[in-house]
């Protein structure tokens, strides 16, 4: 396991990008990127992952970098992007909660000359020069498949799945992905629909919430729930913990976090989703750097992917990465390519 002797130092293995080490010396000579992340309290990624991985990253291509967390308030993200702007950064990277306040900032980057880059979720009906994300319909299907795996055994399981925020196109596709695999099932008698159930915000509180009433509205009578992200699923096992059902119903997660490997460990939590973040922030990074230099065949080579939006029916130019499936055999991978330290994850028995 990722807690045995052989593994008590993996955490220190890693290369020094997860743990916010300084930049390169001679960063910044080719000027400053903005990047704006959405919220904190829907996932531990932002701050744990994505924010020392860009870091690293933008300074790998000379570049300084502004890395802000607009706190989930659509307001301080909006200002947040107008003072980029009237500095005039090189590039902006933003990954809005709200898809409507990307598209706005996008549309006055564009009138002040400077590329915008969707980072993890699409500013839908906006004017995102690239995107750069994972390929999130497989993220839905990897963990619906586990949970139905998990389920085999029990003809007619009944399942629950807490969704993220409808606002956000990965949700959306996090959704598909579960209905893809489920919906057949359904029809099959093979597991049992209790409800789908998007979480405003993806607002684990409000998640719990809505977990619990549909869990008493069922009489208790849940054999697996799809939780779309590692805080929503730390919810769901909360009130699966109050009714002494923890361990026993199976619960999926994302995002690799440390509290959903440690709940991983413990037997709470069934599986969560690995996405190598330090490539995502990566291809960000030079994509800027080609963008910068208003090298768009460079671009081009490195944005291979395709994402559709409907709201302006047009394909944004992606890199959609792959996502890797994580139960409790694989927490070690997480831990050996220093994402978290044995030591955050092996807590208690
Ligand atoms: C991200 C997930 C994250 C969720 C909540 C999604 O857009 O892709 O990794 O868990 O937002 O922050």
């Amino acid at each position: 396991t990722a807690c045995g002797a052989n593994s008590s130092n993996a955490g220190d293995s890693g290369d020094d990008s997860s743990s916010g080490a300084p930049a390169p010396a001679g960063g910044g000579a080719n000027g400053k990127v903005g990047v704006i992340l959405p919220e904190t309290a829907t996932s531990a990624r932002w701050e744990a992952f994505d924010k020392p991985m860009l870091q690293s990253a933008l300074a790998a291509q000379g570049f300084s970098s502004d890395i802000q967390n607009a706190q989930g308030d659509n307001q301080k993200f909006a200002s947040l992007a107008d003072g980029f702007i009237s500095q005039g950064v090189k590039v902006l990277i933003i990954a809005p909660s709200d898809p409507a306040v990307g598209a706005q900032i996008e549309s006055k980057a564009k009138k002040a000359g400077i590329p915008v880059i969707d980072y993890d979720r699409p500013s839908l009906g906006g004017s995102a020069d690239y995107y750069v994300s994972f390929d999130n319909e497989k993220v839905g299907e990897l963990q619906a498949q586990g949970l139905a795996d998990a389920l085999k055994a029990k003809k007619g399981a009944a399942v629950v799945q807490i969704e993220g925020a409808p606002t956000d196109n990965n949700a959306t596709l996090f959704g598909d992905g579960h209905d893809k695999v489920l919906n057949p099932l359904y029809a099959s008698g093979q597991l049992t629909k209790v409800q789908k159930q998007p979480i405003n915000d993806w607002d684990p509180q409000v998640g719990g919430q809505t977990f619990e009433q549909i869990f008493s509205r069922a009489g208790g009578k849940v054999d697996g729930v799809v939780a779309a992200n590692d805080e929503l699923a730390g919810a769901v096992i909360t009130v699966l913990k109050k009714n002494g059902l923890n361990g026993k119903v199976p619960v999926t997660g994302q995002d690799s976090t440390s509290a959903g490997l440690q709940a991983i460990l413990r037997g709470d939590q069934l599986l969560t989703i690995f996405k190598p973040i330090k490539e995502e922030a990566e291809n960000a990074a030079k994509l800027a750097g080609a963008l910068a230099k208003n090298d768009t065949a460079a671009a081009d080579k490195i944005a291979t992917g395709k994402l559709h939006d409907p709201k302006n029916n047009r394909d944004l130019k992606s890199v959609l990465l792959t996502p890797q499936l994580i139960t409790v055999n694989d927490v070690k991978k997480v831990v050996d390519q220093g994402y978290v330290k044995a030591s955050e994850v092996c807590v208690g028995d």
